[in-house]
């Protein structure tokens, strides 16, 4: 049996190395309350026998999985959702109405993912997606409460990262799940000073008001710690939200800096002007790692960053038409 990355990080809840890229990238989580267990996020469709590895290594079967979470339909966070269901046969899907349709029929969701990444690319990061049956699927409301044998999980709408992000506050822990809506942060430029924060502006629908309002309905919970996607736990929140909400109105400002000038080379433009701005921001926040380390561990998210953004103004250049 190939090594299965998790760990404890509170109370009933397991944080789960993805394997997607390299290490430390991407997390997932598995809850335990009595004998039942939710998945919030699986990773990628790769990531999905390390997650059966998980729940045997707790001593349960794929017939405890009381619920998958994805919270947003992104494929580092929902690509395995589809094959987890396949082989948890007693599991619902939580998702986003937003998200729902495309948990259902994968079929847009393969189609964007290729468009970003590329085909190869993308069979070789992600697999292939399986659908999932409607009638295992709900569709959450804001506010709408989950049992998970008597621990109580709250789906929260978190529009901002995405329009079809929501977020999960597990009361037991006063934590919050929050996918990529409380950024992402990576353990490897932490520093004297803390966890340091950034916004990923993902392709296709970064709101930056939409996110700010999103991290208001957090912060109103008075969250103990958020468990990221990318990258596990960080505690205090209430101290490092400010970094984050100034990260969202950074990098859309750097996008407006843009918006007048050709479409020609702007990606290009915006890329490198974000990792500009973020070397700056760590090394601001004490991190002395060799600015090639730093480009290196932010690579895949700087070209995100940069297509997001430039969707972003294409999207404010039509409402505006
Ligand atoms: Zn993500």
């Amino acid at each position: 049996m190939p090594h299965v990355d998790f760990k404890p990080v509170a109370d009933g809840i397991y944080c789960v190395e993805t394997g997607l890229y390299r290490p430390g990238l991407a997390s997932c989580y598995v809850i335990r309350a009595e004998d039942r267990l939710a998945f919030i996020d699986t990773g990628t469709a790769n990531t999905v026998p390390a997650l059966l590895q998980v729940v045997d290594a707790l001593g349960l079967t794929p017939a405890d999985v009381e619920y998958v979470i994805p919270t947003h339909v992104h494929l580092d966070h929902a690509g395995g959702a589809g094959a987890l269901m396949a082989a948890c046969p007693r599991a619902k899907l939580i998702v986003h109405p937003k998200g729902a349709a495309h948990m259902i029929d994968p079929a847009k969701l393969t189609a964007g993912a290729t468009a970003v990444y590329g085909e190869a690319a993308f069979a070789r990061d992600f697999g292939a997606l399986t659908p999932v049956a409607p009638e295992r699927v709900i569709a959450a409301d804001d506010g709408q409460l989950f049992d998970l044998a008597g621990r109580s999980l709250m789906f929260i709408d978190t529009p901002g990262h995405a329009n079809h992000h929501g977020c999960i506050y597990d009361a037991a822990s006063g934590g919050v799940f929050s996918g990529d809506t409380f950024g992402i942060s990576y353990r490897e430029l932490d520093t004297e000073s803390g966890p340091w924060l950034f916004a990923p502006t993902t392709p296709v629908a970064f709101d930056p008001d939409a996110w700010q309002l999103s991290l208001d309905r957090i912060m109103a919970l008075a969250p103990r710690a958020v468990f990221l996607t990318h990258y596990c736990r960080i505690d205090e929140p209430a101290r490092l939200v400010d970094d984050l909400r100034r990260s969202i109105r950074d990098l859309a400002d750097i996008a407006k800096r843009e918006e007048a000038s050709a479409d020609a080379g702007r990606q290009q433009r915006l890329e490198q002007a974000i990792t500009r701005h973020l070397i700056d921001d760590a090394r601001r926040h004490g991190c002395r790692l060799e600015e090639a380390r730093i480009r290196e561990l932010l690579a895949v998210d700087l070209a995100l960053n940069a297509q997001g953004l430039e969707v972003w103004l294409r999207r404010r250049a039509r409402d505006r038409s």
